[in-house]
């Protein structure tokens, strides 16, 4: 008797543990849907489902969450091809081939823009004051640009490689 009541109370345990772990796993996944990371009125407007469904997890860290690949790791950060990257988001041409300058910096880097198609933030996240530059046409985020370059702009567009997509 002693010993069929413990394992129903083994039973209700596993079953309580099953139950919290999906609670909570379900709590975890609903977040990133509330959450208010809606942009503003870009031409291209997708749901966060959306963005997940046809980005990959690094691609949507950065372009959506603002996130930051690591150096030197990107596939474009040495990279000299002729053509264009669009945004890896909405496909909108960004910048051509170029643009592109050999910056060592660790991220593919651009000494200008195609006219109109990105456009600047200030961003004063991580302690530091920067410029954030985004997709005009999705919000997509891009990475930064800074006036150190050597060209005659004088701008270092820093780019995410997973943010841009290369087509010749
Ligand atoms: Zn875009």
């Amino acid at each position: 008797m002693k010993f069929k009541s413990e394992i129903l109370l083994i039973i209700i345990v596993i079953t309580c543990g099953i139950l919290f772990v999906n609670f909570t796993s379900q709590d975890t996944n609903s977040k990133p849907i509330n959450s208010s990371k809606k942009m503003k009125d870009y031409k291209v407007q997708k749901s966060d489902e959306e963005w997940r469904k046809i980005l990959s997890d690094v691609e949507y860290r950065v372009l959506i969450e603002k996130g930051t690949e690591y150096p030197g790791t990107g596939e474009y950060n040495i990279f000299m091809e002729e053509g264009i990257y669009n945004c890896k988001g909405c496909d909108n041409p960004l910048f051509t081939s170029d643009q592109k300058f050999e910056s060592n910096c660790g991220w593919p880097s651009f000494d200008n823009a195609i006219e109109g198609s990105v456009e600047y933030k200030n961003d004063y996240t991580l302690g530091m004051t920067r410029v954030e530059i985004l997709c005009t046409n999705c919000g997509g985020h891009l990475g930064h640009v800074f006036n150190d370059g050597p060209t005659e702009s004088g701008k270092r567009y820093c780019v995410n490689s997973v943010s841009i997509d290369f087509k010749n």
